[in-house]
């Protein structure tokens, strides 16, 4: 499906342009329009779902195991350091496009670029519960 008023889909489609790494019938790379670091890439499916909470489980799978081929050769050729696989789902965790997408963070040593955030302490009791119930919801 594609929905009319979504940005990637119309990107996915060749609707507008992009600087498109790879693509198949199901996905296209890109270039993130504002990136992090140099390198940094946006892997989407070429079909609209908004977020990790639609997406189809075996498209989701395809998709990462492009990701692991992408990120290989993003390596080689920029020779980062490390790289930062990222996707957000919903505005409070920073999703501002609405159709699902992997970005791909190559980190290069002393690049500045701090995803670090404070740490809690775990209540055992209570994950151990929540645990349980999660695992009678997958
Ligand atoms: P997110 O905040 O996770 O929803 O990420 C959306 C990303 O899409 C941002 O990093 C934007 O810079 C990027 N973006 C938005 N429009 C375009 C575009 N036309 N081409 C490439 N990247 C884009
Ligand atoms: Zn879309």
């Amino acid at each position: 499906m594609v929905k009319d008023d979504c940005i990637f889909c119309k990107l996915a489609h060749g609707e507008i342009p992009s600087t498109t790494i790879y693509e198949d019938e199901s996905f296209r790379v890109y270039f993130d329009i504002a990136p992090a670091t140099k390198g940094h890439c946006l892997i989407i499916p070429k079909e609209h779902y908004a977020d990790i909470f639609e997406i189809d489980p075996k498209t989701a799978g395809k998709l990462f195991e492009l990701a692991t081929a992408v990120a290989k050769g993003l390596k080689k050729v920029l020779g980062c350091d490390g790289m930062n696989i990222m996707q957000n789902n919903g505005s409070i965790a920073g999703q501002t496009v609405f159709h699902f997408h992997l970005h791909l963070i190559p980190r290069y040593e002393g690049d500045g670029i701090d995803f670090h955030y404070a740490h809690s302490e775990a209540n055992m009791e209570e994950l151990a519960q929540i645990a349980k119930e999660i695992r009678a919801n997958i």
